[in-house]
């Protein structure tokens, strides 16, 4: 199993999000995908992937996060790409209308890491909320890859995102009915499996706080979707994920 998309920080960063590099409940698992908020997540992921040998870091920044220099936080990602091996996406990047901070300012910053995506032949983990459509529409002017993180654009949006695009799907599936239209529909071939750990916990844990090893009540559920046994479904998503961070 890879969970393609958690947030996990060292013990003394932030007392919100409880795990450390030693602690980080990965068992069972063959790679956890650290996915960046911003400038000071994005240095800590590519630390935490040095220190064990199943986390690969991504380095981005998030549409809510409003605490950056549009120009200068460009130059730090690329600094950080250049120099990191481990780094295998940038992100996560993209659009987020929930919030009310600057739509322009945050297709600025999402632009700028499309672009330095493209330019390291990297993947993109994208988060958009409340901006399926206009999230869609700038991914396809570019000739870009990668993965739409926690997928919510329906049933209806699924063949206009770019086919160089997977799908990422998280524990909320196994409470949402709704999510469960949407991964009978997104083709098997692009489908991934992510936690957004500490958040989204799926049942049976729900309301806990959500790790990575987590991620099996996910593979589960989708396993039941597809009528597939557990190693089939398995064999697919993991061969979808190593083949999107090129692992
Ligand atoms: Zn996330």
């Amino acid at each position: 199993m890879i969970d393609t998309h958690a947030h996990i920080k060292p013990l003394s960063a932030s007392p919100d999000l409880p795990l450390t590099g030693e602690t980080n409940k990965i068992d069972g698992l063959e790679w956890v995908v650290l996915s960046g908020s911003n400038l000071e997540d994005s240095k800590a992921n590519v630390e935490l992937a040095k220190s064990n040998q199943k986390l690969l870091a991504a380095v981005g920044i998030h549409p809510q996060e409003t605490n950056f220099n549009l120009q200068t936080s460009i130059l730090e990602l690329e600094e950080l790409l250049k120099n990191n091996k481990k780094i295998v996406a940038v992100g996560e990047c993209g659009l987020d209308f929930s919030s009310e901070y600057s739509r322009e300012t945050q297709e600025q910053i999402f632009r700028g890491q499309i672009e330095l995506a493209i330019k390291y032949d990297n993947p993109l983990i994208v988060h958009s909320r409340k901006a399926s459509d206009e999230t869609i529409a700038i991914l396809n002017e570019y000739k870009c890859r990668g993965v739409i993180h926690c997928y919510t654009g329906g049933v209806k949006r699924i063949k206009k995102v770019p086919e160089s695009f997977y799908f990422g799907i998280d524990g909320n599936l196994t409470y949402e009915d709704g999510l469960v239209e949407v991964v009978k529909n997104i083709p098997k071939d692009r489908l991934v499996l992510e936690t957004d750990s500490p958040y989204l916990t799926p049942i049976p844990h729900r309301g806990e706080t959500n790790y990575p090893e987590y991620i099996r009540f996910t593979y589960v559920k989708v396993a039941e979707i597809w009528g597939m046994s557990f190693e089939e479904t398995e064999k697919i998503i993991d061969g979808n994920a190593k083949r999107l961070f090129e692992i």
